[in-house]
């Protein structure tokens, strides 16, 4: 019977891989300048769409069992950073379980003008991205690297970042996964 029940689930995660995933991420604007954030998730959801994921942005903050139950994630733009919290830190999520991100624009915009939108753009796809791979780990180079530097903040300005071939991989898994849960769930 488990058996059973496993080979249900991994068909149902060969079935889910090949299709687009769309992913509904809400957001509270905050005090983000309008240009800024529309711009931000314009280039957000092209990085995503490289990784198979189409984003659709929603203003509103739903409850975190409708996120669990509707499998979309919810992106707090904080303007207050407690000075003991996650000092350097501009965003964050807790993975596996959590369906939330926290984005500290007050330390976005601390940075020069002419980088803030490529910066918030990047911490969404990068807070995103872990949270659809399920597990916390990071990259060498590109939008899941740990720590960027100003070389990395020079040329995403240029031109977005990108997903290295294993983060999209993961991407993917973690898409299939969450696609077969929700189908086993009846949604
Ligand atoms: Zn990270």
């Amino acid at each position: 019977m488990k058996i059973a029940k496993m080979l249900t689930m991994a068909a149902l995660v060969a079935m889910a891989a090949r299709a687009e995933q769309s992913l509904t991420v809400y957001l509270n604007p905050a005090d983000v300048p309008t240009p800024v954030l529309y711009g931000a998730k314009h280039t957000a959801a092209k990085m995503l769409a490289v990784a198979g994921v189409r984003i659709e942005f929603r203003n509103g903050q739903p409850s975190t069992l409708q996120l669990q139950r509707d499998g979309a994630i919810f992106v707090g733009l904080a303007n207050n950073t407690p000075n003991d919290l996650l000092p350097s830190a501009l965003a964050f999520t807790r993975v596996p379980e959590s369906v939330q991100i926290t984005v500290f624009y007050d330390q976005i915009a601390r940075f020069d003008v002419a980088l803030r939108q490529a910066i918030l753009a990047h911490l969404l796809a990068h807070e995103i991205a872990h949270i659809l791979q399920g597990i916390d780990r990071h990259s060498d180079s590109g939008i899941l690297k740990a720590k960027w530097t100003s070389d990395d903040h020079f040329n995403m300005v240029r031109q977005s970042l990108s997903f290295t071939q294993e983060d999209i991989r993961l991407i993917q898994a973690g898409l299939a996964t969450r696609a077969a849960a929700r189908l086993v769930a009846g949604q």
